[in-house]
């Protein structure tokens, strides 16, 4: 499953199966209205479209490319992780400021070892 985003309780994956293609490519032309066809799963039939197209318009060398997908949003399976208790764990809590408090005073006493 491509997960993309996970939510609290439901999760955002990339649609995959029958007639779902991996992706959706087209390309259109910046100076004039031109699109070339969709071609699903493929962007290689867009590029040679707009090489045709810019060796028919030679002025026409500047295209915008798209790739759409399929997305689904599925209950999530796994239980969703507890929220954080307030005031602890988590980079910069207590436990991490203990830790750099801790490093400090070591470093103030390594000169004094020598
Ligand atoms: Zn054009």
């Amino acid at each position: 499953m491509n997960e993309i985003v996970r939510g609290a309780d439901r999760v955002l994956v990339q649609a995959r199966g029958p007639g779902v293609p991996e992706g959706i490519h087209g390309v259109a032309c910046m100076t004039c209205e031109a699109t070339s066809p969709l071609f699903d799963d493929d962007p290689l039939p867009t590029a040679v479209w707009a090489i045709q197209h810019s060796q028919d318009h030679p002025e026409h060398t500047f295209f915008l490319a798209r790739t759409e997908r399929h997305w689904r949003v599925l209950p999530r399976t796994d239980p969703p992780a507890p929220p954080p208790a307030r005031g602890s764990g988590g980079f910069g809590g207590p436990a991490f400021v203990g830790l750099m408090c801790l490093l400090t005073a070591l470093a103030g006493l390594l000169p004094g070892l020598g």
